[in-house]
């Protein structure tokens, strides 16, 4: 029997109901602020992730699955949709009447890491950016949103965590004074930090490597290599994170795995996936829009992953199963026949039936709608047919009711919805 593919994985639908209802909350949220969604692809040339992301990052040094299709041009499955996006706004020229556009996108990603919990191959993303504004303000927004949807999924033990990189002239500045303090502890360092020590330095606070994060607490603060328009900017989005009384940590760590970012950049962090602790992250990337041929427009936006929200939300999975509203067992041929009406009529009507087409006993039928969890069944066979009724059951209180067969479409329409 073929298996799927390693880091690849099923949602099946007992889980389904969850996602989608996570995926509507957020849905509603992005839409009464203002985002629209976008649909790009799933793949694209792979020069638009090299150039965006960064040649000496995880995700384009070893994450990312590229393969030269039968022309031998190569293309990458999507590791994440702010290229895209970017991309897509620049080719529609999307600028060009008003520069602020606001977007939202869900969908699969791609990166090929070692697979465990919380961490695959194929996972989704609920991306959002905002475009054209220079504001840090937009930037409290995003946090404020992610904070609100959070709090609306009953996620618990989350905090935001903020941190700003700077522009890129405090970049330069602290990284020749981060260079040459990991220069003293380079051997400290686990061998792949060694390397990104000098092609990436930034990249080595972020390293999950516990004798790295231990060599790294004495090293210099991003904090104290800003510029002045880059603190007051910083400065300004904990000012109003504090007045929209959002819980945040101030964690000079914070780097994020991409090239692009700059000034703030945020995490959602929870306590409860270990080594896999962040929800979602993002932050400002002034220079991609330009770097990749547009005109040069700021830009900020987060990725949440809906994996990991799943899996740490306070909601019960069970509960956004859909069980049919009622089941009908019908016992002999005119019966079935008439059962079969009354199912496509409540459903067009919104409620959801069922019905056994293989004429099986009532112990079994009944049995069936239990298996269905059906919240009532419907008894009809011939007897009830000559008596001008059927039985209404509630499946949890057992209570028995007649109705009348003539108008038994509205009957039910009724007592159902009256029930929901
Ligand atoms: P991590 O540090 O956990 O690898 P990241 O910085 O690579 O995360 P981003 O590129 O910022 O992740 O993507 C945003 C979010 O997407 C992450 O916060 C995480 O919730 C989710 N995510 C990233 N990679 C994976 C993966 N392989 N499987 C499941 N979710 C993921
Ligand atoms: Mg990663």
């Amino acid at each position: 029997m073929i298996q799927l593919i390693r880091g690849f994985r099923d949602i099946l639908p007992g889980d389904v109901g969850l996602w989608q209802h996570i995926e509507r909350t957020a849905i509603d949220l992005f839409r009464a602020f203002g985002f629209h969604e976008i649909r790009i692809p799933i793949m694209e040339k792979t020069e638009l992730f090299a150039r965006s992301i960064g040649d000496t990052t995880d995700i384009v040094e070893k994450e990312m699955y590229t393969f030269p299709d039968r022309k031998g041009d190569l293309i990458t499955l999507r590791p994440e949709a702010t290229a895209s996006i970017v991309r897509s706004y620049i080719q529609h020229k999307l600028y060009a009447q008003d520069p602020v556009r606001k977007f939202y996108m869900v969908g699969p990603m791609f990166r090929r890491e070692r697979p465990q919990k919380g961490r695959y191959r194929q996972f989704y993303q609920i991306d959002v950016e905002i475009f054209g504004v220079m504001s840090p303000l937009a930037d409290v927004q995003l946090i404020y949103l992610l904070h609100v949807l959070f709090d609306r999924l009953a996620v618990p033990d989350t905090q935001a965590h903020i941190n700003s990189l700077g522009c890129p002239e405090c970049r330069r500045g602290y990284r020749r004074v981060l260079v040459d303090y990991l220069n003293t502890v380079a051997d400290r360092l686990c061998a792949d930090c060694r390397r990104r020590k000098d092609t990436n330095p930034l990249r080595v606070l972020d390293c999950k490597v516990p004798r790295c994060r231990e060599a790294l607490t004495g090293a210099p603060s991003i904090l104290d290599s800003l510029c002045d328009d880059c603190r007051q900017d910083f400065d300004t989005v904990q000012e109003h994170l504090t007045r929209l009384e959002i819980p945040y940590a101030v964690d000079e760590r914070l780097v994020r795995g991409l090239d692009y970012y700059n000034r703030t950049t945020f995490e959602m962090q929870t306590g409860l996936l270990g080594a896999q602790s962040a929800v979602a992250g993002g932050g400002r990337y002034d220079g991609l829009i330009e770097m990749l041929g547009g005109p040069s427009l700021p830009a900020t936006g987060f990725a949440i992953g809906l994996d990991r929200l799943v899996d740490v939300c306070g909601l019960e999975g069970s509960r956004y199963y859909k069980s049919p509203d009622l089941f009908i067992a019908a016992l002999g041929e005119a019966s079935q026949k008439l059962a079969f009406e009354w199912v496509c009529d409540l459903g067009i009507r919104g409620i959801q039936a069922e019905v056994d087409y293989q004429n099986r006993s009532l112990k079994s039928q009944m049995k069936q709608a239990g298996r269905h969890r059906a919240r009532h069944a419907l008894i009809v066979g011939d007897s009830e047919l000559s008596q001008g009724t059927a039985i209404l059951r509630d499946m949890t209180s057992k209570e028995q009711v007649d109705i009348p067969l003539d108008g038994i479409v509205d009957t039910l329409l009724q007592r159902l919805n009256e029930d929901k």
